[in-house]
């Protein structure tokens, strides 16, 4: 988004003069107006993001939700499942990936948007390129495992002939509590074992 405004600052500046800066004018101001209903349709999918992580937390599971977006449209969703699923890939971007390309009949989910309230791990990040996501939007940073840039860039890695755009720290307040509270709870109860 900085780069968009950065570009259209730049636009402006090249060819201010006369009616092409008013016309410029005109085309920051719908932009910001576009930027700031993205931004609304963001946050709102990455609240759903994390009711679909609550679902992880009930069940035990390490509280992440995704949810993938397509013109408005959820394609998919899921949240992480590996413990009652015993399957190590049950994270919940290839759930959702695996759910969304079942429902669309093709792997390849161009044009998509993935909402998930954590950073995605190398495996995810490798899934994700795979299926050609357009934008990944993510709440909290994984200092641990983060393959988004944190750990690993596997998400702005120039060795893939795929590109995508990345943004992380959306909710990410509301994502890290949610997750502390979660290792919290786990620390407890293996104390009070
Ligand atoms: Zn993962």
């Amino acid at each position: 988004m900085l780069a968009k405004e950065g570009n259209i600052r730049y636009r402006e500046t090249k060819s201010a003069k006369g009616s092409t800066a008013y016309r410029m004018k005109m085309e920051i101001g719908d932009e910001a107006e576009n930027v700031s209903l993205k931004q609304q349709d963001d946050e709102q999918w990455m609240r759903h993001a994390l009711e679909l992580a609550s679902r992880a937390e009930a069940d035990g599971e390490v509280p992440v939700g995704a949810v993938l977006v397509r013109d408005g449209e959820v394609l998919g969703e899921g949240w992480n499942r590996p413990i009652g699923d015993h399957d190590p890939s049950a994270h919940a971007e290839i759930i959702t990936l695996r759910a969304a390309a079942k429902a669309i009949g093709n792997y390849r989910l161009l044009n998509t948007t993935l909402y998930v309230t954590l950073e995605p791990c190398v495996m995810c990040a490798g899934a994700i390129m795979h299926a050609r996501v357009a934008r990944v939007v993510y709440a909290a940073t994984d200092p641990k495992a983060g393959a988004a840039g944190s750990v690993f860039d596997v998400l702005g890695s120039e060795c893939f002939n795929h590109r995508l755009q990345c943004q992380g720290g959306l909710l990410a307040t509301e994502a890290g509590a949610q997750l502390r509270a979660f290792f919290r709870a786990r620390r407890k109860q293996a104390t009070s074992r």
